[in-house]
């Protein structure tokens, strides 16, 4: 079948899933375009995931979230626990509002105001609650964290949820000091991202209650559990059509001209499938940039540099990615594929979606 195709070895990514989940209890994320692996399919893999750690409860969370109500449907038929939604509690959004009644969604309120909004729309809803961290998107002021203890009666209280930003520096002592503020205004578990599992195991430990029993934490992860070992997959494009061209011919929607004798390669893959879209800023493509520059090569011409390597190299668009195909051009010295052959494609797979995944 033509397309965009993601080889998936998938012995190695259970491996590395696996490895991932170590140990600390482990909230599998699947959100979004499911991390270019679909959402259905991640909460299948997170239910496999728990149940290919025997012996290892103390480990599962028997938890997965998602980004969105919406995304609920799409995870609770192939993952039996519970399912925590991410995206701030919205009183306004009905979905929301239906799924704060379901005993097996945790909700996150990270305004106020929201809990009396969801304590008046469900009964005793799950609910956790998130704690303003340095990335000032959402969450409760470290002084208004109290405010949970007025409203403990009528919400099953879950935990509460520290969403750190990504960098080293100074993060361990924030998630200290922000747990420590949380726990002393309601104890309950603490749920935290981008934070390193031991780490994760150590603040349990030091924010021990004084019977010396660790306060329970949760790791959520999702970009490291899915896409941490990127030799567990790779992605290619089928070549749909090869033309011969001349330099100077016109060819594409825009009708440019051609810079050098060569041919055009079709191949699968465009901005339906999200090709394209990555921001080319990696050192190797400002460096091949600088020297097509310098050269006057192809870039000075005005074309971008493909994420598709043929003959062993990252080729130039002719023009820019089409709905679900691609112009490629190759110059004459280069012999090109031959229509229906693979090529490699780099994608970015929180953005991409690739027509179909293949176990290898
Ligand atoms: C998306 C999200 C995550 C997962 O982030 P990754 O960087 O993909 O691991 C964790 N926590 C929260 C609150 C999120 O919104």
């Amino acid at each position: 079948m033509a397309g965009v195709t993601m080889w998936l070895d998938e012995a190695r990514w259970r491996e590395h899933q696996r490895t991932v989940a170590g140990s600390v209890p482990l909230v599998p994320v699947a959100k979004g375009n499911g991390y270019g692996f679909s959402l259905p399919r991640l909460a299948a893999e997170a239910q496999a995931l728990s149940a290919a750690s025997p012996g290892a409860e103390a480990v599962r969370s028997g938890a997965i979230a998602v980004g969105t109500p919406a995304e609920v449907a799409q995870v609770r038929d192939a993952f039996d626990g519970d399912i925590v939604i991410l995206q701030p509690y919205d009183g306004a959004d009905p979905l929301a509002t239906s799924l704060a009644g379901d005993r097996r969604v945790i909700s996150t309120v990270s305004r106020v105001g929201d809990l009396e909004r969801i304590t008046t729309a469900a009964d005793e809803p799950r609910v956790l609650v998130e704690v303003l961290t340095s990335m000032r998107r959402h969450g409760l002021p470290a002084d208004r964290l109290a405010v949970v203890r007025d409203y403990q009666p009528r919400i099953r209280f879950e935990g509460w949820t520290i969403h750190l930003p990504i960098r080293d520096q100074g993060r361990y002592a924030e998630a200290e000091s922000l747990g420590r503020a949380a726990l002393s205004a309601a104890p309950g578990p603490l749920w935290l991202s981008h934070l390193p599992a031991e780490e994760v195991v150590a603040l349990g430990r030091q924010l021990g209650g004084s019977g010396g029993a660790p306060t329970p934490v949760r790791l959520r992860q999702g970009t490291r559990l899915w896409l941490g070992d990127p030799g567990a997959y790779r992605v290619t494009a089928t070549v749909l059509d090869v033309h011969s061209v001349r330099r100077g011919e016109r060819a594409g929607y825009r009708q440019r001209r051609v810079p050098a004798d060569g041919w055009i390669v079709v191949v699968a893959g465009g901005t339906a499938q999200g090709i394209g879209l990555e921001a080319p800023t990696s050192a190797r493509s400002m460096r091949a940039r600088a020297i097509s520059v310098a050269t006057g090569s192809l870039e000075a011409a005005g074309l971008a540099l493909s994420p598709y390597t043929l003959a062993g190299k990252k080729r130039w668009f002719l023009e820019p990615p089409h709905m679900q195909s691609s112009l490629v051009f190759l110059p004459r010295s280069v012999s090109p594929p031959a229509v229906g052959d693979e090529v490699p494609v780099e994608v970015r797979l929180t953005t991409a979606v690739v027509d179909r995944i293949v176990a290898v």
